[in-house]
């Protein structure tokens, strides 16, 4: 597995695989069994599997949870050493962002509506790397996880609204045994909120929004940020709750496969 930080060596390092199919996976680090389930989909699919591990400060509206976000590099590079990916691309800020950058990617309604209401700016740092990560890797299959509903809609608007020449892979849900979405962010729940933390999951399975809000507002200990139906593709329940000083999303499909 090679490890490139720079766009120039990224790039000689696939000039030689441009004939075969490349499967990019877009991280922010911190691995768990749901990018392993990108990871994975992308090997059985593609000849070579890029994953890009960059922790994106132009997504991050609140510093704070930037600073938090959980590094631990050289575990990921095992992890993803041991998925099978060809070549972790790991740049610096720098790099995506040379002095003097000023170019953005606005998805305007989709980015702006939900977790754009919480997140201002969210998308539109969302957006612009995922068209310059594109623009770096040229893959052939994008993978993303449903997981983040939202974010699967702005990059799919993105896609169209560009005429991107790639196709996009989303992967279902991966949850803990308790039915916790797993997410990076999990890590710094203590176990009590983590225990009320469990009500995400449980009101987004009633598939109603009346009633999930209900059971949400009801629970202590918990802000609701929103819970919603939205006519996504495929539509989802989706929610997003606060514990503590953790923000949590998660989605349910309504229709079609159950992820
Ligand atoms: P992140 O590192 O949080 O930016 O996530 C990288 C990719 O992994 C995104 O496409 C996420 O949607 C996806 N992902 C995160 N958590 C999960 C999960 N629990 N199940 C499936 N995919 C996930």
């Amino acid at each position: 597995m090679n490890v490139e930080r720079g766009i120039g060596g990224l790039r000689e390092l696939l000039a030689a695989r441009r004939s075969t199919s490349i499967g990019l996976v877009p991280t922010m680090g911190a691995l768990h069994e749901g990018h392993l389930s990108l990871l994975h989909a992308a090997r059985d699919e593609c000849d070579t599997v890029v994953m890009s591990l960059f922790v994106n400060p132009a997504q991050f509206a609140d510093e704070s949870d930037l600073d938090r976000y959980p590094h631990d590099e050289e575990r990921d590079f095992e992890l993803a050493r041991d998925a099978g990916v060809d070549v972790v691309f790991a740049p610096s800020a720098d790099e995506m962002y040379p002095p003097g950058f000023q170019t953005w990617v606005e998805v305007t309604e989709l980015g702006s509506m939900l977790e754009g209401v919480h997140r201002p700016g969210h998308f539109r740092g969302v957006a612009t790397i995922v068209l310059k990560l594109f623009a770096i890797v040229r893959p052939t299959a994008l993978y993303f996880g449903q997981k983040d509903a939202q974010q699967v809609e702005v990059i799919r608007r993105l896609i169209r609204d560009f005429a991107l020449d790639v196709e996009l892979r989303v992967l279902p849900t991966v949850r803990d045994a308790d039915g916790l979405a797993l997410s990076s962010r999990n890590a710094r729940l203590s176990r009590s909120e983590r225990e009320r933390a469990l009500v995400l999951p449980r009101a987004l399975a009633t598939g109603d929004p009346e009633a999930a809000r209900t059971l949400l507002e009801s629970s202590n200990g918990l802000v609701v940020d929103y819970v919603e139906r939205v006519d996504f593709d495929p539509p989802v329940l989706a929610g997003a709750v606060r514990v503590g000083s953790t923000r949590l999303i998660d989605n349910i499909v309504l229709e079609g496969d159950s992820t």
